[in-house]
C-alpha cells in the first residue's frame, strides 16, 4: 500500500537524494575537512541494497524524483550499472556531479533519458578552480560541460560563492549565459563539519543580485514552489541563473527533500542533527517503512531544528555533524 511521506507541518515528501559514495576525485575547500575520513566499504550500501532501497521508497512511498550524489557518484565503482538499473523505476532520475568523468557517462544518460544534469563549477579560471579544489581538472571539465551543451544536454552549474575564493568572479559567470544557454546556480556558503565555515564567508543572495544589479539589467523568472532556487535572467541572454539562499534566506517552508548516505542512513533534512539507520535492520530482515515514517514525522520546521546560523549553540551543533561529502549533497 501506498504511503505518502507527510511530516509534522504537512509536508509531502516525493523526491529523495541517494549518496552513492562518499569518496570524490577532487578535494573542494569548501566541501572537504582538512583530513578526509572515509566509510570503510563494508559499511556502504551494496548496489543491489541501493536498487532496492530506491525500489521501496517509490513502491510504497510515493517518490517521484531521484537525484544520485555524494562524494562524487560517478566515482562509485558499478556506478553505470546502479543507474541504469534505477533509471528502470518509475521515476524522475537526476544527477548532481563535478564533471570530471562525465564524457564517460554521456552516452548511458542519452540512453536512459536523462536530460538535464546538474555540474559543479566554482570557477572559469583555470588555476583559480584548480587552487580551490586541489586537483587540475578544470578543462576535463569545462571540456565535459561543453560536450554536454553540444548533445543537448541542459545543463545547470552549480558555482558555491564564497568570499574571497570566488566572489571575484559572479560577473564572469553571469557573461557567461550571454551566449551559453547554460543554467548558473549561485550557492550561498553553508556550514558543515570541518569546512572553516563563518558569516563573513558568506556572500549572501542579496550582496551577490545587487553586485548583478549594478550592472546587468535583469528579470525575474518564475520558480516552482519546491524549487531551492530564485532564478533571473539578463535580459536577452541565451542562459539563466539563479541564487541559492540556504543561509540568508531559507526556503524550508516547501521542502519535499529527504537523503539517503551512503552508508544507509536516513536523514530528513540536510542540517539535522539526526539519522536513523536503516541498513543494519534492514539486513537484519526487519520492516524499515516504520522506521522511515517516523524520521520524516520527526523532521524539524526549519534547517534541522539549528535555528540561525549565527547563533553560538548552532555553530557548536553543526560543527559535530557530518562533512558534506558524508551527508551528499
Ligand atoms: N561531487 C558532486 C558535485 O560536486 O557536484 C556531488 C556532491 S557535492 C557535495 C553537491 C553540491 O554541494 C555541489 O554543487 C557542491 O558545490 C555543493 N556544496 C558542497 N559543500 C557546500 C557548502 N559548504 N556550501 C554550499 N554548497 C556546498
Ligand atoms: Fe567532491 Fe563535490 Fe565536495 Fe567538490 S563539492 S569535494 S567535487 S563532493
Amino acid at each position: 500500500m501506498l504511503n505518502q511521506l507527510t511530516d509534522g507541518y504537512n509536508r509531502t515528501h516525493d523526491y529523495l537524494r541517494i549518496s552513492l559514495t562518499d569518496k570524490c576525485n577532487l578535494n573542494c575547500s569548501y566541501c572537504m575537512p582538512d583530513i578526509p575520513f572515509y566509510l570503510p566499504n563494508h559499511e556502504l550500501l551494496s548496489d543491489q541494497e541501493i536498487v532496492k532501497f530506491a525500489e521501496l521508497f517509490v513502491r510504497d512511498f510515493g517518490i517521484q524524483k531521484i537525484r544520485l550524489t555524494g562524494g562524487e557518484p560517478l566515482v562509485r565503482k558499478n556506478a553505470a550499472e546502479i543507474i541504469e538499473s534505477l533509471s528502470r523505476l518509475p521515476v524522475e532520475l537526476a544527477i548532481t556531479t563535478n564533471g570530471v568523468l562525465l564524457d564517460r557517462f554521456f552516452s548511458l544518460f542519452e540512453k536512459i533519458g536523462m536530460k538535464s544534469l546538474n555540474i559543479s563549477l566554482d570557477s572559469l579560471m583555470p588555476e583559480n578552480f584548480n587552487t580551490i579544489t586541489k586537483h587540475d581538472q578544470f578543462f576535463k571539465v569545462f571540456e565535459n560541460i561543453n560536450l554536454g551543451l553540444a548533445k543537448g544536454f541542459h545543463i545547470k552549474i552549480n558555482t558555491v560563492i564564497k568570499q574571497g575564493m570566488n566572489d571575484h568572479e559572479i560577473l564572469d559567470f553571469i557573461e557567461w549565459t550571454r551566449n551559453s544557454p547554460v543554467h548558473v546556480r549561485f550557492i550561498e556558503f553553508m556550514p558543515f563539519d570541518g569546512n572553516h565555515w563563518h558569516w563573513e564567508s558568506v556572500v549572501s543572495f542579496n550582496q551577490m543580485l545587487e553586485k548583478i544589479e549594478n550592472i546587468y539589467p535583469i528579470e525575474k523568472l518564475e520558480d516552482s514552489l519546491q524549487s531551492t532556487a530564485k532564478s533571473f535572467r539578463v535580459k536577452n541572454y541565451a542562459g539563466t541563473f539563479a541564487v541559492i539562499s540556504t543561509v540568508s534566506e531559507p526556503f524550508c517552508q516547501n521542502c519535499n527533500r529527504i537523503r539517503l548516505t551512503a552508508d544507509g542512513k536516513m536523514r530528513n533534512c540536510l542540517f539535522s542533527q539526526n539519522e536513523i539507520d536503516l541498513l543494519t535492520p534492514f539486513r537484519d530482515g526487519k520492516d524499515i517503512r516504520p522506521l522511515i515514517q517516523n524520521c520524516v514525522a520527526n523532521k524539524k520546521a526549519e534547517r534541522g531544528g539549528l535555528g540561525g546560523f549565527d547563533k553560538k549553540e548552532a555553530k557548536a551543533t553543526y560543527d559535530k555533524g557530518r562533512c558534506m561529502t558524508s551527508i551528499g549533497g
